[in-house]
């Protein structure tokens, strides 16, 4: 069987060491060739003051550099509307073959809420999945579970077909998160050591993710 490619998909907002060690954890542990990070696109108003689409992609650009494992793969933040993972597999499936095992990385928190991804039950027809443990997820709804024990396999089996097979992966648990992140700069604390020097020097310079004035605020709930 080809060499396996794996996959992790987020909003990066802003990237971070949780994302940053669970892919370098994973890519060892599934000895990947590459470990693509997909940003996806947000919602054109989202609740808290996020980073826009090219600095996101900046952000992980910077986070990556001077290491050859992970990569960035830029199509979610390419395409119009919204970003489906089912969509994303499709292309990828066709560009690099029907060999190549496609592993999609799962955080554990995001598998409770899988049943609420379009077309989820199809993800397994593209790629296999892979779930990365993480501090505080809860448990998937029960018909969830049912789905990953009825293609549970060991990981060492990723490797011998494309697609289809569900497996765990424990990785070092980083209680670390990007809206906890942003909760910090925005009321005037340091986020330093939870994100590369690079994108804290980032943030810093682009003054992303900082309380907003209160008149500012007000205009721009007007202005919609
Ligand atoms: P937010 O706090 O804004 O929801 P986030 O830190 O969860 O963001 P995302 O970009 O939404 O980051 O997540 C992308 C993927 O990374 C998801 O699969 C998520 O489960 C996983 N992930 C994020 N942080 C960690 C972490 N500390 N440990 C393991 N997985 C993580």
């Amino acid at each position: 069987m080809s060499d396996l490619i794996a996959l992790f998909g987020g909003t990066f907002d802003p990237v971070h060491f949780g994302h940053l060690r669970v892919c370098l954890e994973a890519g060892e542990s599934l000895a990947a060739q590459e470990v693509r990070m997909l940003p996806s696109a947000l919602p054109p108003h989202r609740e808290t003051p996020g980073a826009s689409s090219a600095q996101r992609l900046e952000m992980l650009e910077l986070a990556l550099k001077g290491q050859q494992r992970l990569t960035v793969d830029a199509r979610e933040l390419q395409r119009n509307g919204p970003s489906y993972t089912i969509d994303s597999l499709l292309e990828l499936r066709a560009e690099v073959g029907q060999r190549v095992p496609l592993v999609l990385l799962i955080g554990a928190d995001q598998l409770a809420r899988l049943d609420t991804w379009k077309d989820w039950q199809k993800l397994l027809d593209h790629a296999h999945i892979a779930v990365l443990t993480r501090p505080g997820s809860k448990p998937p709804p029960h018909h969830v579970d049912a789905f990953l024990r009825a293609h549970r396999a060991r990981k060492s089996e990723l490797r011998d077909s494309p697609a289809g097979l569900i497996t765990a992966i424990d990785v070092t648990a980083l209680s670390i998160s990007a809206s906890e992140i942003r909760r910090l700069v925005a009321t005037g604390k340091n986020p330093r050591y939870l994100l590369p020097e690079p994108v804290f020097e980032y943030l810093q310079r682009h003054g992303l993710y900082q309380a907003k004035p209160l008149a500012h605020l007000v205009s721009s709930m007007l202005s919609h």
